[in-house]
Order: structure tokens, then C-alpha cells, then sequence
């Protein structure tokens, strides 16, 4: 199996209270200097299941073309 799980922006996450892995709802919580902090939120029993800081710029430069020449 290949593992695309970073893929996905709604992630399935393991869930204690559910027994299983379930679909989460991704909201954002803080906006630190760095990045932004993510809550998870299972959305079958809407508790917490985890959190994630997603950080600025980790976009790839685009490279702007030329005009002219
Ligand atoms: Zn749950």
C-alpha cells in the first residue's frame, strides 16, 4: 500500500473513542510566526484527536518567467 496519507487534506486519523480510524474535520486554531496550528477534529464523536502546525512557505518558489528578453 502506498502511503499518500499526507496527501489528503481531509485525513482519516485514529480515533481512541471511536475504535477506528475516522474522518476529521481540520480547523485552525493559531496563527503562530511560523506557521498556522491546526486542530483535528473526529467528526464522528467531535472530540480531538490531534493537532498539526502547518508552516509557512512551504511552498515551492514559483519562478516567474521572464518578459521580454
Ligand atoms: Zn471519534
Amino acid at each position: 500500500m502506498e502511503q499518500s496519507f499526507d496527501q489528503f487534506k481531509a485525513a482519516l486519523l485514529y480515533c481512541n473513542k471511536c475504535g477506528r480510524a475516522m474522518p476529521v474535520r481540520e480547523r485552525l486554531l493559531l496563527v503562530l510566526p511560523d506557521g498556522e496550528l491546526y486542530d483535528y477534529t473526529c467528526q464522528g464523536c467531535n472530540s480531538s484527536i490531534g493537532s498539526k502546525t502547518e508552516r509557512a512557505g512551504l511552498k515551492p518558489a514559483a519562478a516567474r518567467p521572464r518578459l521580454g528578453g
